[in-house]
């Protein structure tokens, strides 16, 4: 077989359907977030300003978690040195653990090194090792949590999108005495939807079924303490699991879940995505640790936040841009053409300096692309006006309709 002519013909054919992704080569600035330095392919260099960062807040950024990385570093030097079976477990590890399992009020967490493989570990083995267990997963559930599924080869279902009462069809469908799992997330990316956690919940427990939440998009942003949704909600306790990641709006890198004791040491003692990779350095821990502690305490980076988000959806009303109405800070703005929303985004950063990545099929659906903004406390009023004036241009010159408000 000619390798590279199958790698070379694959990669033409991303091309031609315009899914071929570019990545924009940037370096973040400290404590100048959401100020950005571009190298451009023709070596020079461009400051940009950064709209579609899953640094929510700024916490990637922030003294208090930079600090902390670096003094667990002069402390505990780079690595964790092993896994955590053989050698790789460190004190600041330990303490993570035990600052997530506070946030959400469970008995225990257990970290990994992303949010994916949390999601690929833990659902992979609970739905392996739990003998005739099927599976209810959302109809848009991450690419992540879809993997686990798969991986687990057990039976499965999928619900409608936020649909309790596709879900209780599904269950009522299937034996009763089946053990059950549904896999849901609270803050859907794309769309910003949310989910109705509660109704699901409730179904959930009609079939005696496991609840497992991906909170991704919501740690440190929803909730008095930064728990989520279902802490906002007051529902913390209707889940059996909730997983999240320290890699968004706690500003580091990292995965968790968070359970019962028995459930998290079933899954330290089971999961090979656990077992047989080296620990998160401490440094990263000790960050990610320090950013928790800091949002369970302090309300004013999320209501900053808020505040972003809302002035952001204004200034695009006041100039007719099209964005996705939903109840969380994810704003899309709505293209709905492939080729114009990459055209868009390549001028938003040539022209303007403003670095926007187009969201095309097959992340959603055909007709649906988007420029996925992210606002946050840390966009200044200049920002935000710059922003809606390039896009007021750019609508203009691709005669893109406009939305009424
Ligand atoms: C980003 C994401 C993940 C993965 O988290 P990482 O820490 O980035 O690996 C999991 N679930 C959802 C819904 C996500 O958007």
């Amino acid at each position: 077989m000619q390798f590279e002519r199958f790698f070379q013909s694959n990669l033409e054919g991303l091309r031609e359907a315009g899914n071929y992704r570019v990545f924009a080569d940037l370096a973040r600035q400290r404590g100048q977030f959401p100020a950005a330095t571009r190298y451009r392919e023709d070596g020079t260099e461009q400051d940009v300003t950064v709209w579609c960062s899953n640094d929510y807040l700024g916490m990637g950024q922030n003294k208090i978690v930079v600090d902390a990385m670096k003094d667990a570093i002069d402390r505990c030097g780079a690595g964790a040195g092993g896994t955590r079976n053989i050698s790789g477990t460190n004190h600041y590890h330990v303490l993570l653990e035990r600052e997530l399992a506070d946030l959400h009020g469970k008995e225990a967490a257990l970290i990994f090194t992303s949010g994916y493989v949390s999601n690929w570990a833990a659902l992979g083995t609970l739905l392996a090792k739990i003998p005739g267990i099927i599976v209810y997963s959302d109809a848009l559930n991450h690419a992540s949590m879809i993997e686990g599924i798969r991986h687990s080869k057990c039976e499965r279902r999928i619900f409608k999108h936020n649909d309790p009462e596709h879900l209780r069809e599904l269950m009522a469908a299937d034996d009763p005495a089946a053990p059950k799992l549904v896999a849901f997330e609270s803050v859907y990316s794309m769309d910003g939807d949310i989910a109705p956690i509660e109704a699901i919940c409730d179904v959930a427990d009609a079939f005696g079924a496991m609840t497992y939440l991906d909170e991704v998009h919501a740690v440190g942003m929803y909730g008095p303490r930064g728990g989520g949704v279902a802490e906002r909600e007051g529902l913390m306790d209707r889940l059996t699991v909730i997983e999240g990641t320290l890699g968004k709006a706690f500003g580091v890198m990292g995965g968790y879940i968070t359970g019962s004791a028995a459930l998290c040491d079933f899954v330290r003692s089971f999961a090979s995505g656990f077992i047989f990779t080296t620990a998160l350095p401490p440094a990263l821990a000790a960050g990610a640790a320090a950013s928790i502690k800091h949002l369970k305490a302090s309300e004013l980076e999320r209501r900053r936040h808020k505040d972003a988000v809302a002035k952001v959806r204004a200034t695009l009303d006041r100039h007719g841009i099209p964005h996705m109405a939903n109840p969380s800070h994810i704003v899309p703005v709505m293209v709905g053409n492939a080729a114009k929303c990459k055209w868009i985004s390549d001028v938003l950063i040539d022209s303007y300096g403003i670095y926007v990545q187009p969201i095309n099929y097959p992340t959603v659906p055909v007709g649906t692309e988007r420029l996925r903004i992210t606002p946050t406390p840390l966009h200044t009023d200049g920002d935000i006006a710059r922003l809606s004036q390039a896009l007021n241009d750019l609508w203009s010159q691709c005669a893109l309709a406009r939305q009424v408000a």
